[in-house]
């Protein structure tokens, strides 16, 4: 089937320094996106994106510094060995952690994005994948996995390893007693991702304490996700999301 063509296209770009501003200022819209949907939960929490130049260095929140306060030049760029190269705070360990696993293991991917959401973590907590239940689950329909091991804050690379194996070739895995991690081909997937999936968790939930729910059967379902869970849906679905943040706190673009 021919993939859907959209009238609005990504951005292209005429150097490095372009892209990664660029990068950098859909990062720091994220993680006001993500305030502003209550993902936060303390210092807990970050998102990554892989800069354009250095391929195994990561753009990333700094430690301790809330969501809601984040400006593109806070950002700190944390390299293979999870040293920061630029800016002058510290990284999170277990940021370094995952996020240096998942972007090693998956060259497809510029970005990852991991919190302690509410419904993403009540979720987690019953080690089972989404059922299609609604249009939106459907772009997690045979594209997500389960982390079944939980032991513990993830300090230690191996274990960032062994998460990003539970990945695996998907665009999410539920960490089991801990919470949802998304990637994406662009900053805007991996964020819309990690929304519609906190989202699908919180009605699934809410289907489940109030009856019965009926799945979409495997064949719609199976359509479904080739037309919602594209690359290129997930990051056209973030465009409105990108204009309201960006009108609401132009300082975030500081
Ligand atoms: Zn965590």
């Amino acid at each position: 089937m021919e993939p859907i063509k959209f009238p609005i296209q990504q951005p292209e770009f005429h150097s490095v320094e372009e892209e990664r501003l660029h990068l950098k200022q859909r990062l720091a819209g994220a993680f006001r996106l993500f305030s502003k949907f209550g993902f936060d939960e303390g210092a807990a929490g970050h998102i990554t994106a892989r800069d354009p130049e250095k391929k195994d260095h990561f753009w990333v929140n700094p430690l301790a510094m809330h969501f809601s306060q984040i400006k593109v030049s806070d950002l700190i760029l944390v390299n293979h060995h999870g040293e920061v190269v630029e800016g002058n705070r510290p990284v999170n360990a277990a940021a370094f952690a995952i996020h240096s696993q998942v972007h090693a293991a998956r060259q497809d991917v510029t970005a990852a994005a991991h919190s302690h959401s509410v419904y993403g973590k009540s979720w987690s907590s019953l080690g089972r994948l989404l059922e299609p239940l609604t249009q939106d689950a459907c772009a997690f329909y045979n594209d997500h996995s389960l982390f079944d091991d939980y032991t513990g804050v993830v300090l230690e690379t191996e274990e960032g390893r062994r998460i990003a194996k539970a990945l695996g070739n998907h665009k999410a895995v539920i960490l089991r007693n801990h919470g949802l991690l998304t990637v994406g081909k662009t900053v805007d997937e991996a964020a819309w991702w990690f929304i519609t999936m906190e989202r699908s968790c919180q009605a699934q939930l809410l289907a489940e304490a109030a009856g019965k729910p009926l799945p979409i059967p495997e064949e719609h379902a199976k359509l479904t996700a080739t037309q919602v869970g594209t690359s290129p849906v997930g990051w056209l679905m973030f465009q409105p999301l990108w204009d309201r943040i960006v009108k609401e706190q132009p300082d975030l673009l500081e």
